[in-house]
């Protein structure tokens, strides 16, 4: 008798009407990022019904640990929150839910990011390898991190004592549902997704009437001098072989066309992959904001830090060792290497802690006909992101179990 595979790890019919149900319900039950906590309360739930030891970790985080045997330790993390996104997709399950900001503010809740799949389809994994004691020995560590949106829940996670409460995995992986072909998975070697900060500007003027420019410090014309000066950090300072993203992605000053008002506030958001790259303009951006102020000889402006992503960086070798497994076990004509992306992603902040290597892949979430539909796809944080269930959700239930058998299961190299 040969030892089962990964491949031989198959849903059943019934566990994927539970898969479905359970998709459809976290999709219409989307919480906002770091309040998570019915969707948090689910995950526990099913994680203590199939045999897991089970915490709760930074805040709404969520930790199941199967136990079995000697082996070797894996993690697996799947991110569980929602976005403010008034939900679009006409999907029957669609969310009508609501969420209260941090600022107070009452806002329409989604799984515009496909959360929902991460979730649905590491439940059904951890389900699928509790009940499969006999092809693997060792300990998995499933991780449900909440706030990914918001960059905060990886970082909650460690700072609450994850690494000091659970077995520390040799290598942690992950998955995201992206708008490319369901049924493919695509993997980077080395940088997947960029570094990103994000930084709040006030800009400080002098307020006076419309009609009275002599007595303001105009921050409208000041701030504006300062997106556009902003402009040329990549386009002029760069080396042009190296790439980031500079971007101004909020803009806000005044109230009425004949006051100049006393503050204006912009946001600015960074992507890098190198960190002299990172740290480069990030001080050009502060050299230039201070640099205008005083040009316009205005109060100094203030910069407040809002988030930090870290570089999200795949172990060349266990990326190589992936490939072939997916190949393997999803197919040659659906596994792809893809270059790495713009987006960014707190998930490397759980490996960097423990300086354990980590490796994230893509899943195609979209349909033939809905990626054919005039060229233009409805991407993650769009309201009309709706990922077809399968074969999305199935394929990620299969790219998560033989992740984790290559390094727990029987057949495994490193057993
Ligand atoms: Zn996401
Ligand atoms: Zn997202």
């Amino acid at each position: 008798m040969t030892a089962p595979t990964s491949r031989q790890l198959e849903l059943t019919d019934e566990q994927t009407v539970q898969m479905h149900d359970l998709y459809r319900h976290l999709h219409a039950n989307p919480e906002l990022s770091m309040q998570e906590h019915r969707t948090a309360g689910l995950i526990a739930e099913r994680l203590v019904a199939m045999g897991a030891e089970t915490f709760s970790c930074g805040g709404t985080g969520v930790v199941g640990i199967l136990r079995n045997g000697e082996g070797p330790v894996v993690g697996f993390r799947a991110d569980i929150d929602g976005l403010p996104i008034k939900e679009e997709t006409g999907l029957q399950y669609a969310s009508r839910a609501t969420g209260i900001l941090p600022d107070g503010t009452q806002v329409p809740v989604m799984h515009g990011c496909g959360h929902d799949v991460h979730v649905a389809a590491a439940l059904t994994a951890a389900k699928l390898l509790a009940g499969a004691a006999d092809a693997w020995s060792g300990t998995i560590v499933f991780i449900f991190q909440p706030g990914e949106e918001t960059a905060a829940g990886a970082q909650a996670m460690v700072d609450d004592g994850l690494w000091n409460r659970a077995p520390k995995p040799e290598i942690i992986y992950g998955q995201h549902v992206m708008p490319s072909l369901a049924g493919t998975v695509g993997i980077s070697r080395g940088s997947a997704m960029a570094m990103a900060d994000s930084w709040k500007v006030t800009v400080r003027g002098r307020q006076a009437h419309g009609s009275q420019p002599q007595e303001a410090i105009d921050p409208i014309v000041l701030a504006a001098h300062m997106v556009v000066r902003l402009q040329t950090i990549v386009s002029r300072e760069l080396n042009p072989m190296q790439s980031a993203v500079v971007t101004v992605g909020t803009f806000h000053g005044g109230l009425k066309e004949n006051i100049i008002p006393g503050t204006v506030e912009f946001t600015v958001n960074v992507r890098s992959f190198e960190q002299n790259v990172r740290e480069a303009v990030l001080a050009s951006i502060r050299r230039i904001i201070r640099a205008e102020a005083e040009a316009s000889a205005a109060p100094a402006p203030k910069i407040e830090e809002l988030y930090s992503f870290p570089l999200c960086y795949n172990d060349p070798g266990a990326t190589e060792q992936l490939l072939g497994e997916f190949r393997g076990a999803i197919g040659d004509e659906e596994v792809h290497e893809i270059p790495p992306m713009m987006g960014s992603e707190d998930f490397g902040t759980l490996a960097v802690a423990i300086d354990v290597p980590a490796v994230y892949w893509m899943l195609g979430g979209h349909t033939a006909e809905t990626l054919a539909a005039d060229g233009h796809v409805a991407g993650n944080h769009s309201p009309h992101f709706g990922p077809a269930m399968e074969p999305t959700l199935s394929t990620g239930v299969r790219a998560a179990t033989t992740a984790i058998l290559s390094k727990v299961g029987w057949d495994a190299e490193s057993m």
